[in-house]
């Protein structure tokens, strides 16, 4: 129980962005009650961060890890929690979450919880990024500055949630499942470590070589169908001039549409990227406008519910290539 509390103390400081209404109460009330160490239900809240914990967690005989959104549904940002997801939720001894706000939608059913759960936010350590805000072309990506400061007048509080897509940030988020269920249970630690960092090794090498990308580029610019990939762009040193839905569940306006136009046509970024899990509709529409080629990457934001923990880094290998098809020449 002992270690139990101490993880607890040291996630509660760590939830900076994430949840602290909740993380307060959690330290505010005794330990919770966790089945044997061996016996962990480690409940994932979205589709890539249950594949990194799974990765992490396979070895470790008596692990359970069970995924809270379904796997094909996307990014929850609007996401109403079912009866089901709560009674997961509450049959949990520890959670895992995306963090960077990702999970908002859970906050008020964890605080009305008779039982508080540890939770381990993902996103500790991440460097985020700022989201894209709708109607606004600035591009917040690393390495993109532009000087609009004076003439802007809209928040720049939010941040971009989806970290995963990038590959380095996922070895850092493996590690850091890895050392937080480590401290939960302290005797897979070795395991947890063990598993992390051999899969964290295989994400930063498929990092470094995006890394290469940029640098040899001799047009760096981008355009996305989301702000999703941004993560794994900056990674790669290629500039997101823009995202062309503020997410994945808001359509483009006919006026969007034609400012994006008249941007492409003058800026002529090297490609705009359509993600396979949504309608290529507005990507197409601009590509036919400026001939601005199209590119198909997946940031694993969702997928099929039977994929296993590898799924991943296969989907990310795949991206990879893709991207050096492209630029690498
Ligand atoms: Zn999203």
């Amino acid at each position: 129980m002992r270690s139990t509390r101490k993880f607890l103390l040291s996630a509660g400081r760590c939830l900076l962005l994430f949840l602290s209404v909740v993380a307060t109460g959690i330290l505010s009330l005794p330990s919770p009650c966790l089945a044997a160490p061996s016996g962990l239900h480690v409940v994932a809240t979205t589709f890539p961060i249950y594949l990194l914990t799974s990765a992490v967690a396979q070895g470790r005989p008596g692990v359970r890890v069970d995924l809270l959104i379904p796997a094909q549904a996307g990014c929850p940002h609007d996401y109403a929690l079912t009866t089901g997801d709560m009674k997961k939720l509450s049959a949990a001894s520890v959670i895992v979450a995306n963090g960077l706000g990702m999970e908002d939608f859970m906050d008020k059913a964890l605080r009305a919880m008779d039982r508080h759960i540890p939770l381990i936010d993902s996103s500790v350590g991440i460097q985020p990024l700022a989201a894209q805000e709708d109607g606004h072309d600035h591009a917040h990506g690393e390495g993109h500055h532009h000087d609009h400061g004076e003439q802007c007048n809209h928040s720049h509080g939010a941040v971009n949630p989806h970290a995963f897509s990038s590959p380095r940030q996922a070895a850092w988020i493996v590690r850091h499942i890895a050392r937080s269920l480590g401290e939960l249970d302290p005797q897979g630690a070795e395991e947890y470590a063990r598993a992390a960092e051999a899969y964290a090794l295989r994400l930063e090498a498929i990092g470094h070589r995006l890394a290469a990308l940029g640098a040899g580029a001799a047009n760096k610019k981008v355009v996305l169908l989301h702000d999703t990939a941004a993560y794994l762009f900056r990674d790669a040193g290629l500039h997101v001039i823009a995202a062309i839905q503020e997410n994945e569940h808001v359509q483009p306006s006919a006026a969007r549409i034609l400012e994006l136009t008249r941007r492409l046509r003058q800026d002529k970024p090297a490609v705009i990227v359509s993600e396979p899990q949504y309608s290529d509709k507005a990507v197409r529409a601009l590509s036919a406008e400026t001939g601005v080629p199209v590119l198909q990457l997946d940031p694993v934001a969702s997928g099929p519910a039977d994929a296993d923990p590898g799924y991943y880094e296969q989907v990310m290998l795949k991206n990879c290539e893709a991207l050096e098809k492209y630029f690498g020449k």
